[in-house]
């Protein structure tokens, strides 16, 4: 097994990796801020490296100073959890050059599912369902990009080829608002993202958000872990997320979850991996594939009993997957809820120290967080402090069990979100299942 790693991340993931490593016997190493001193798996950690100041372009964003950290640490592999480095192509290929093994898929890989033109072309290679739009970048020929959007019908979405964190988007509703909307993305895709080439896609009205996670070794195994949904979103960013998406038929779970086995197999997916899809009339439309561990990965460990972060380590190390896809059942339902620093009114972030921590435990409560009674949650990074992951034999069942957990919490000092959750897990819609990507806006009237 690695002998030693280092954890190119903070907060709850930091930790959740940390657990693991422990589990296995890998020594860590924790490279952190200089404002993240006082974080838990900081404390944790076999050795830590501070590596800048508390902005993330100088510290969890600062390519050289996470590779001196690996190198004065004589590390062997570098974990880079989600957000921050994980998707840059340009990270992984100079860890490996430097001689550490990135755990994660081939830098090229990253490079190819990161450019949603170039992912949305792989995949309907491999046969994975996408969204009508233009087969393409748009060109700079106006009269094209009407013909387009005309044979793809309107409202239309104009998406940044190297978009992401759900920027980089223009929905456009007639033929007049189109070539305006074109200029206007192309700006800002240019200015945000340094790269300004556009393509355009049918905009579905009212879909779910359902993903698909995967695991695959270097030696050409692929599976399938089923999938999640994560509708409940609010300006993008899941709030709620469950396994498995509720009252998506068996035979068409079966149909799209060996898709993306063939789709990992014939891009040579390394590693642990999403497929995320909006789902509408009973039909999968593939939006992106996100290349490395997720937020809501428990979920999934919940109802199938596997520990992905175990199975980075072993794919990194070389390992076959340990299991066949018969090997993988599903069993039960799983609800997470994300909690943030944050005013559940006004949805402002909310740094500050905690002054007590009660985290909530019972049967088939699950809790991810590096927050401990006098931790200061310092201002500079995501709000998340917290994820809940509530299990049960149904999903009424794991629904009542986050009801007890969110109400048994005492989280003082800071505001967050539970309020929020308390009142989704009793709104009529949400416990019916299966509501779409802009319920929560809806409900929250913005
Ligand atoms: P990002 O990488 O920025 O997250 P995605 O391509 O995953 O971008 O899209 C983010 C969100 O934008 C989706 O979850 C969905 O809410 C919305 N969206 C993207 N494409 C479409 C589409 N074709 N129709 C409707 N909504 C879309």
């Amino acid at each position: 097994m690695l002998e030693k790693v280092v954890i190119a991340n903070r907060g709850e993931i930091a930790l959740r990796i940390l657990r693991t490593c422990r589990e296995l016997g890998i020594k860590t190493v924790a490279v952190h801020s200089v404002a993240d001193r006082d974080l838990l798996h900081v404390r944790l950690a076999d050795e830590s490296v501070c590596i800048g100041p508390p902005a993330p372009a100088e510290s969890y964003l600062n390519i050289p100073a996470v590779i001196s950290a690996a190198e004065v640490t004589d590390a062997v592999a570098i974990h880079p959890g989600y957000g921050f480095l994980s998707e840059n192509a340009d990270f992984a290929e100079r860890v490996e050059q430097s001689g550490f093994i990135f755990i994660g898929p081939r830098p090229e890989t990253i490079r190819l599912m990161g450019d949603k033109v170039s992912a949305i072309a792989a995949m309907k290679q491999a046969g994975i369902p996408c969204v009508p739009g233009s087969d393409g970048p748009l060109s700079d020929d106006s009269e094209a990009n009407l013909r387009t959007a005309r044979d793809v019908g309107y409202p239309v979405i104009i998406k940044a080829a190297g978009g992401g964190g759900g920027r980089g988007m223009r929905v456009v509703y007639t033929e007049a608002a189109l070539l305006n909307a074109i200029s206007l993305t192309h700006t800002e895709a240019f200015n945000a993202f340094g790269n300004g080439t556009l393509y355009l896609e049918k905009y579905l009205e009212n879909p779910r958000h359902v993903e698909v996670q995967m695991l695959a070794d270097e030696h050409g195994n692929a599976l399938y872990l089923g999938d999640r949904d994560c509708s409940m979103q609010r300006r993008h960013q899941k709030v709620i997320e469950e396994a498995p998406a509720p009252g998506i038929p068996l035979e068409q779970r079966k149909r799209i979850g060996e898709t993306c086995v063939a789709a990992c197999q014939e891009i040579g997916y390394r590693g642990a991996g999403t497929f995320e899809f909006l789902y509408l009339g009973g039909q999968f439309y593939f939006i992106e594939m996100n290349t490395r561990l997720q937020v809501e990965h428990p979920v999934t460990e919940m109802v199938t009993g596997i520990d992905i972060v175990k199975a980075q380590f072993l794919i990194a190390d070389g390992e076959r997957l340990p299991y066949q896809q018969e090997d993988v059942l599903l069993r039960g339902h799983a609800v997470e809820c994300r909690i943030n620093a944050e005013d559940p009114e006004t949805f402002v972030p909310c740094p500050g120290t905690v002054s007590v921590f009660h985290p909530p435990g019972g049967p088939g409560i699950r809790v991810e967080s590096h927050l401990y009674s006098g931790y200061p949650v310092p201002p500079y990074y995501d709000s998340l402090v917290a994820k809940f992951i509530a299990y049960g034999e149904t999903r009424h069942a794991a629904l009542a069990r986050m009801r007890t957990a969110l109400s048994e919490t005492v989280i003082e000092g800071i505001k967050t979100n539970i309020p929020l959750h308390e009142n989704l897990l009793r709104d009529a819609a949400f416990l019916e299942g299966g509501t779409d990507i802009h319920y929560l806006e809806q409900k929250l009237g913005r």
